[in-house]
């Protein structure tokens, strides 16, 4: 070292700039913006994964003992389809919004959850199914509301993110827009669900039946873009014209780059009334909390201290993912590039 300073020292003031850029030069391609996959890869000694997914297929008071053994292992099989199918995108290099879209769409065509094929009844003895997407890149998002007869509800959100120049259809104009965008129509026998049917006539009978099973994703891609889609039927019985939390960006969907993606499941009007999926983001962004305590934050102090019950799926611009609930259990399941795979059921499963 000494050697080297007194060559410095004995070298003209060009001979040093020359030396400078070349040692400049030699640095750079390690300490760029980040997007090298060693950058990336190392935190704090930690391998970081770089591509992240979560999905929930609803949360409610359910625990081991209410569901066989055989529906258990129905609902782990279902969710660990439809988590395969999220991988295989993210994987490849595919985009967050697609992953997102390909899981919802899975998750709406199996009738075990309240989404798409499963959703639950109306009162009216209907089906009005409801969805919303973010892309956390842009801040554009998309949703419907009381949309009907429409096969896939999350495409009829994504078209509207990024077919129309407006964010949010309803009733009539949302089925109208989907079928002029050429999305898959569906009879309404496609609908009539054994499941939910069963729950329609225990609420006919006793209107208290709230069974839940909301769809949602989130996910984080390779390019460090997140995105999060939410999807359902609504809450069994719900009254005509009533909306819930699932298509409204900011209560039951929300993701920015800057901070998390996150997709809400649960009693809906509380989740409006507390905004929990941007309050998340906002406690992350303004009041520099971890994802991990702004979830617990809003889903204890703020949702459920007015009473409401359920929980999110959230992935950080850094690939963590948090599950957080108040209810006994939550259909839920991870995968993320560093290896982890998990597919979870009730609240006391860890994350
Ligand atoms: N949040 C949905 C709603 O209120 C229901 C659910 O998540 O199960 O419509």
């Amino acid at each position: 070292m000494y050697a080297f300073t007194r060559y410095f020292h004995a070298m003209s003031k060009t001979n040093c700039m020359v030396l400078f850029i070349a040692i400049l030069l030699l640095i750079a391609p390690g300490c760029g913006s980040g997007s090298s996959a060693t950058d990336e890869n190392i935190a704090g000694g930690e391998s970081q994964p770089r591509w992240s997914l979560a999905l929930h297929g609803g949360a409610g008071h359910f625990d081991s003992e209410d569901l066989s053994a055989a529906q258990e292992a129905q609902y782990r099989a279902s969710l660990s389809t439809a988590l395969e199918i999220g991988i295989e995108v993210l994987e490849s290099g595919g985009a967050a919004v697609d992953a997102v879209e390909q899981v919802i769409r899975i998750l709406e065509d199996d009738s075990l959850f309240n989404a798409g094929r499963g959703a639950v009844y109306t009162a009216d003895g209907g089906h009005e199914l409801d969805a919303s997407i973010m892309d956390g890149d842009t801040r554009n998002c998309g949703a419907v509301t009381g949309i009907q007869g429409i096969r896939h509800p999350i495409s009829a959100a994504r078209a509207v993110m990024d077919r129309s120049e407006h964010v949010f259809f309803s009733g009539h104009g949302a089925g109208l827009f989907a079928r002029e965008q050429g999305l898959e129509s569906a009879p309404p026998e496609w609908f009539d669900t054994a499941k939910a049917h069963k729950r329609y006539q225990k609420a006919l009978a006793k209107w208290e039946d709230k069974k839940m099973g909301t769809v949602g994703c989130v996910a984080l891609d390779l390019q460090g873009r997140l995105c999060a889609g939410t999807s359902t039927g609504g809450m069994t019985f719900k009254q005509h014209g009533r909306i819930g939390d699932s298509p409204v960006v900011g209560a039951g969907t929300w993701a920015d780059n800057r901070t998390c993606a996150v997709s809400a499941t649960g009693w809906g009007e509380y989740f409006i009334r507390t905004a929990v999926a941007h309050d998340i983001h906002g406690a992350m962004l303004h009041g520099s909390l971890s994802l991990e305590a702004a979830a617990r934050h809003a889903i204890h102090e703020e949702m459920g201290a007015l009473g409401g019950t359920g929980g999110v799926i959230c992935v950080g611009n850094d690939g963590t993912i948090v599950f957080e609930m108040n209810t006994p259990g939550m259909f839920r399941a991870a995968a993320n590039e560093a290896g982890r795979k998990s597919v979870l059921l009730f609240a006391d499963e860890g994350q």
